[in-house]
């Protein structure tokens, strides 16, 4: 029975304060460490992990706090202190000579600091203040090597710390894991340590290849290496791009090296690749080489979660010892999550200047790459596709540097019940036109032009530009103004500002001469060319030459606009999905009012002459131009092509009559032999053209 006069100890009271709601404790306790033991095998054991690491330490720190709060309640079977997981029992398993452990880690200055006072705190005053040496975290798989006499002789994973898997046969496939140590050949035993990975490159390649293959691709690099290292048959880890990276020498060192950095430079001397080596003496040079590392990490040809910082002397490491699970002389100090989990609320549609409609993710926001992420860009329904992603899903964002933030992984497995597949919206979100995804085209788009509010300012730069209605003087900043002041909103509304002079005249900077100068040139652009006005509506798909060949093909704008999808397409250089994109231009009821106000407010151009082609040298010919010619540019090669009768296309077909190929051309060039196309070269043309 407890004393009842003696005084209450700290730990009485916190026993008092643990009781009552123990059970509750208790159990959010084991439901934790449930959790734990599920992702430490699929992550240990099948190198197939269930959630991001940033999620996994955010559980593994709440159980851990939980038992720095109530000790008395910690439970026998936490995995707390436990490294790693039991391996799998298709290898021979190995117990290590020596434990191979894990790390401590440290998130920032203030927890690096704490880590240094600790190791201070076991010195005496003469060892204080240790230099460190600090090295790379790689991020891939710890492995034991053993050499007898320079000759490499076994391969063991860490495996739960104790005991480990002998992967030797697969080590062996290891490129630049040296087999031969000629000068170590006098070393009975030496045991080196190192992390197994594959580079950023030959992930990317690996899982290329494995989606080709139809088969399931690799979470991250640290996952792809694990899984190679431990395939049973060594065919397919000689295969994967593995390579090894040695930190530490554990059995054999001569006694002449003092420090880690020195035996990091023998084993580099013995032909081991290692990482990076910085020694620093205190904790601001330890944060500024830190820093460093977090601004160049993208550089890296591999990955790296953190940097590793070490007590550079061997004799301090031997004093200072270990925790259960942890050197007491170094620790892991972990950069900022590049990849995180978070929740993806909605998808919502934008649109674009040109009319593209791009799905956002809508996310919960979450710290990404040290800064909070709260959209993320999906691209266009083809990647919705491709990633199976819906509203509601669970989703890996990464954001590395200054890299846009992007969805990487869909953990379908936790996805709600109720959950919809995401459907492209049949009308634009802004101006409700119909939006179409052309076959072939990544990109859905709104057809809404010249009246969705989304386009209009883009619609407007456009509309006055050189080759379009050349509205010289009335330059993309006053149009931008204008449209901000709501003085223009659709480009019919520049052939209305003459009627608010006055409220132009009163805008900043912009005095009566210049309103005076911007009405006339706005009165000049009236008069016009029908090619220059087809292609100042900023149809999508029809540039300059399309909107020539359409004036040419249809001659006046009423035909052009009542002509079918089979009409639009004998125009030349017009193929399916420009006739689409123009058929449903002009059957928007908004670009027909615009069309009607423009021509109201006096827009009009002289009659086209349609250029009989019967009888000219190439009538029905079609031409294709690529690359740069040196006599003339290449509209002008254009215009005598099509003076001489022929049409001239953008793209090569069968039906094509000749490619006219100048300096550089590229893949038209491959095409054009492909198809059989006949090449015509610059002096051939030149004569053909009288030149
Ligand atoms: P750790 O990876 O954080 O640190 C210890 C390891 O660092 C060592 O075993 C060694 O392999 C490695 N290391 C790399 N460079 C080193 C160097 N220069 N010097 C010394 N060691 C170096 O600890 P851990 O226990 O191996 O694994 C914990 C990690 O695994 C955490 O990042 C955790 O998020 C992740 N994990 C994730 C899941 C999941 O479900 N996603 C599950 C379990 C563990």
């Amino acid at each position: 029975m407890t004393d009842p006069i003696a005084p209450l100890t700290s730990k009485d009271i916190h026993n008092a304060k643990s009781t009552g709601n123990d059970d509750a404790i208790v159990a959010k306790m084991r439901s934790l460490i449930k959790a734990l033991k599920i992702h430490n095998h699929a992550y240990y054991v099948l190198d197939n992990p269930r959630m991001e690491d940033s999620e996994y330490d955010q559980l593994r720190r709440s159980l851990l706090e939980l038992e720095e709060q109530y000790p008395d309640l910690v439970q026998p079977d936490s995995p707390i202190n436990q490294v790693g997981d039991m391996p799998l029992s298709a290898f021979t398993q190995v117990t290590h000579d020596i434990p191979m452990l894990s790390l401590g880690n440290v998130f920032d200055y203030d927890e690096l600091h704490g880590f240094m006072r600790r190791v201070n705190d076991r010195l005496n005053d003469a060892q204080k203040n240790p230099e460190y040496e600090m090295e790379l975290k790689l991020d891939g798989l710890a492995v034991s090597l053993k050499y007898a006499y320079g000759k490499f002789m076994q391969a063991v994973t860490r495996g739960d710390g104790q005991t480990g898997e002998d992967i030797t046969q697969n080590a062996k496939t290891i490129h630049n894991l040296p087999k031969w140590l000629p000068t170590a050949s006098d070393i009975e035993l030496l045991e080196v340590r190192g992390e197994v990975l594959i580079p950023k490159a030959g992930f990317e390649r690996l899982n290329r290849l494995t989606e080709e293959k139809g088969d399931k691709t690799f979470a991250n690099p640290r996952n792809a290496a694990a899984g190679s290292l431990r395939q049973l048959d060594p065919c397919v880890a000689d295969n994967r791009p593995l390579a090894f990276y040695a930190y530490s020498v554990n059995q054999g060192l001569s006694e002449h090296i003092k420090t880690q950095s020195a035996a990091l430079e023998w084993l580099k001397f013995l032909e081991f690749e290692i990482s990076t080596v910085e020694v620093v003496q205190n904790p601001r040079e330890a944060q500024d080489y830190y820093e460093y590392m977090v601004e160049t990490r993208n550089d890296l040809p591999f990955e790296i979660d953190g940097m590793v910082i070490k007590v550079n002397s061997l004799a301090l490491q031997q004093q200072l010892g270990f925790l259960s699970r942890e050197p007491r002389w170094a620790t892991a100090y972990k950069f900022p999550a590049e990849t995180v989990m978070t929740r993806l609320h909605a998808i919502e549609w934008q649109v674009g200047r040109t009319g593209a409609i791009t799905p956002v993710g809508k996310l919960q926001p979450v710290k990404v790459g040290g800064v909070t992420v709260s959209n993320v860009t999906l691209h266009n329904f083809g990647e919705i596709q491709r990633l199976d992603v819906r509203a509601g899903d669970m989703v890996s964002v990464h954001r590395a540097g200054d890299v846009i933030p992007k969805v990487t992984r869909v953990w379908h497995e936790q996805r709600p019940a109720d959950s919809e597949p995401v459907q492209l919206p049949s009308t634009c979100p802004v101006c409700d036109s119909p939006v179409v995804l052309p076959e072939d085209e990544a990109l859905a788009r709104c057809t809404g032009g010249l009246f969705c509010p989304a386009q209009q300012q883009e619609a407007l730069i456009h509309f006055v530009s050189r080759r379009a209605m050349d509205i010289d003087g009335l330059g993309a900043s006053w149009l931008v103004s204008f449209f901000e002041h709501g003085l223009v909103k659709t480009v019919a509304d520049i052939y209305q500002l003459h009627k608010h002079q006055e409220e132009l005249i009163t805008l900043e900077k912009l005095g009566e001469k210049s309103v005076q100068n911007i009405l006339s040139a706005i009165e000049a652009s009236k008069h016009t060319t029908l090619a220059s006005f087809i292609y100042a509506l900023g149809i999508r798909g029809v540039g300059e030459t399309t909107a020539q060949n359409l004036a040419q093909q249809f001659g006046d704008l009423d035909s052009l606009m009542a002509a079918d999808i089979d009409k639009l397409l004998q125009t030349p250089d017009v193929g399916a999905i420009t006739a689409e994109l123009a058929y449903k231009f002009f059957r928007a009821p908004h670009n027909i009012e615009v069309i009607t106000a423009l021509r109201e407010a006096g827009v009009h151009w002289k009659k086209v002459e349609q250029v009989a082609s019967e009888g000219l040298p190439l009538d029905g010919q079609t031409w294709v131009i690529t690359g740069a010619l040196d006599s003339m540019a290449r509209d002008e090669a254009k215009a005598k092509l099509q003076a001489l009768g022929a049409k001239v296309s953008g793209s090569i077909s069968a039906k094509t009559t000749a490619l006219l190929a100048g300096g550089k051309a590229g893949s038209k060039m491959a095409k054009a032999e492909k198809l059989g196309v006949k090449v015509v070269g610059e002096e051939e043309f030149l004569v053909l053209v009288g030149e």
